[in-house]
């Protein structure tokens, strides 16, 4: 196997800045070993300015698709051949895809914590709150707009940006309403409020930042959803499992934005078991 995948690669791979931090590549590898699928996913540091001539690289070499992370994920678009639904919307796309020869964006990252959420409940109807207005959160917003939810509270420091994603989701997504809130102090989620998303970067690297948020106001009957894969068990998670909440790790996201790109790329559906053990490993669990 090993020698044949040195002469006869289904090459996928990432797009990154710097590559050293991506543990993607270890978790798509699992998968593939694990099924003993031809393909490879490299890890390659391509810098701003050899953007174009990476996508025109991976072309020549028929790559089956890539992702592509901070900073490329808009840049990326003036240089591949369409765009799915929801990339579209978004904005952003962090996988590309080789379809009938042409290279299409898509936005796995939402897909990817929808998946996750379902696995839990049906976003459907739901009232949603979510922290931080970013990359992350336009994704997982547009995404869960898409899939039905009703109203999404968007909670970001910046009112900037939290403006700019709750008019994308007013006029772009079929969402009935979107507000905006400041964050000022600790947050008080509404009564009545389902699901409850940490989509910020607080708590990457660091296991004891804490949301502005008062935690009195979590019950038992709301989801609660961080986006953080590393560490996974974050302040957030550990708090509202204390106050009974369902709560779900950013590791369900990355597992299942990499199901997605593999399915995208190579058609097989892949055992996110194994993904999500190797991860576990990488971060602890
Ligand atoms: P961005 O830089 O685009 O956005 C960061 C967001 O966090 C902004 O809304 C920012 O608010 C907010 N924020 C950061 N620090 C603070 C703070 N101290 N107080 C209040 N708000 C703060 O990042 P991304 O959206 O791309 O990524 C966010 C996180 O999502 C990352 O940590 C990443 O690890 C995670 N992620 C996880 C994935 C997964 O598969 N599990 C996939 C993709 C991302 P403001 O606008 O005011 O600056």
């Amino acid at each position: 196997m090993a020698e044949e995948l040195n002469f006869l690669p289904n090459i996928t791979g990432s797009f990154a800045q710097p590559a050293a931090e991506n543990p993607t590549v270890e978790m798509v590898e699992a998968a593939y070993r694990h099924h003993d699928m031809h393909y490879r996913y490299l890890n390659t540091e391509v810098a701003p300015e050899n953007l174009a001539a990476a996508v025109a690289g991976a072309r020549a070499m028929n790559w089956a698709g890539f992702n592509c992370s901070i900073p490329h994920k808009v840049a990326v678009i003036e240089h591949i051949d369409g765009l799915g639904e929801s990339a579209s919307v978004i904005g952003a796309v962090n996988c590309v895809v080789r379809r009938d020869g042409r290279y299409v964006g898509e936005n796995t990252d939402g897909k990817g914590f929808l998946k996750s959420l379902q696995e839990v409940v049906d976003p459907a109807g739901k009232k949603l709150v979510m922290f931080g207005a970013g990359g992350a959160a336009r994704a997982i917003g547009v995404e869960c707009a898409l899939a039905g939810a009703a109203h999404i509270t968007v909670v970001n420091r910046s009112a900037d940006r939290g403006n700019e994603l709750v008019t994308l989701l007013n006029e772009k997504t079929p969402v009935e309403e979107s507000v905006l809130e400041p964050w000022d102090g600790d947050y008080s989620v509404p009564a009545g409020t389902d699901v409850v998303i940490n989509a910020t970067s607080i708590g990457l690297a660091d296991a004891e930042a804490s949301l502005a948020l008062d935690l009195g106001s979590l019950t038992a009957a709301m989801v609660v959803a961080d986006v953080i894969p590393n560490p996974p068990r974050t302040q957030l998670v550990r708090d509202a499992e204390a106050k009974g909440c369902t709560v779900i790790d950013g590791l369900g996201m990355l597992v299942n934005q990499g199901i997605t790109g593999i399915q995208y790329w190579t058609g097989e559906t892949v055992d996110g078991n194994v993904m999500r053990a190797r991860l576990e490993e990488l971060f602890g669990d």
